[in-house]
């Protein structure tokens, strides 16, 4: 019986091996990928900068451009730019605390020009837009000018686009999307944000 039971998980195996290898051949096309890490849950800006170690660790040129400015600068910029990664963060405006809509939309522009130019740019080969989302979401960048600068960009360039309530319309011009889910978070149950793990 045992025996029968590893006989028939052991060819279950072999057939989804066989599959995935099929597919691993017939995929061939290499080009630079949209991705859209979104969802109400935490691991979004952690996927985003994962991303960025990994292509570092490869040799390829990185650049990130933050589009809300936490309390607290986060450890992968701490990190990342020893290893050269380019940073271009929020300077001042848009944290969750301000009021000014329009302080926060010229910041937000600001920084923009600084994606802009990397997405013109063949010297980068990944690029994360961390919090972009909230940008579009609040009209602080038209929609129109991301899906300009994003069809526009070298072919070979990556580019990763986190935050919560993606638009439809860069869900759809993306490559790869992923949505987390929250099932729980710490917070919730009155535990505060601690360094090294949120920010
Ligand atoms: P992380 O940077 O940890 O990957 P994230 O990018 O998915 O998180 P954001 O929505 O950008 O999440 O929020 C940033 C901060 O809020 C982080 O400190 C994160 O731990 C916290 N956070 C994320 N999701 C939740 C949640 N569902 N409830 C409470 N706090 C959250
Ligand atoms: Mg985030």
């Amino acid at each position: 019986m045992e025996t029968n039971n590893q006989d028939r998980h052991q060819a279950r195996q072999q057939r989804i091996k066989e599959k995935v290898d099929a597919r691993i051949a017939a995929a061939q096309d290499e080009r630079g990928l949209l991705i859209v890490i979104t969802g109400d849950g935490k691991g979004k800006s952690t996927s985003g900068f994962g991303t960025i170690a990994r292509a570092t660790g490869h040799g390829l040129h990185a650049g990130v451009v933050q589009f809300i400015k936490g309390t607290w600068e986060c450890g992968e910029r701490i990190l990342l730019q020893k290893a050269g990664v380019e940073f271009h963060v929020m300077a001042t405006g848009f944290t969750w605390e301000t009021q000014n809509k329009e302080k926060d939309r010229e910041a937000a522009q600001q920084v923009w020009q600084e994606a802009k130019r990397m997405l013109a740019s063949d010297q980068y080969d990944v690029i994360l837009l961390d919090e972009l989302t909230y940008m579009v979401a609040y009209h602080y960048i038209e929609l129109d000018d991301v899906v300009n600068a994003l069809t526009q960009r070298p072919s070979k360039q990556h580019v990763i686009i986190t935050g919560r309530g993606c638009h439809r319309t860069l869900v759809e011009l993306a490559d790869t999307v992923s949505e987390i889910r929250n099932i729980k978070h710490a917070f919730d149950n009155g535990i505060k944000a601690q360094k090294g793990i949120d920010w």
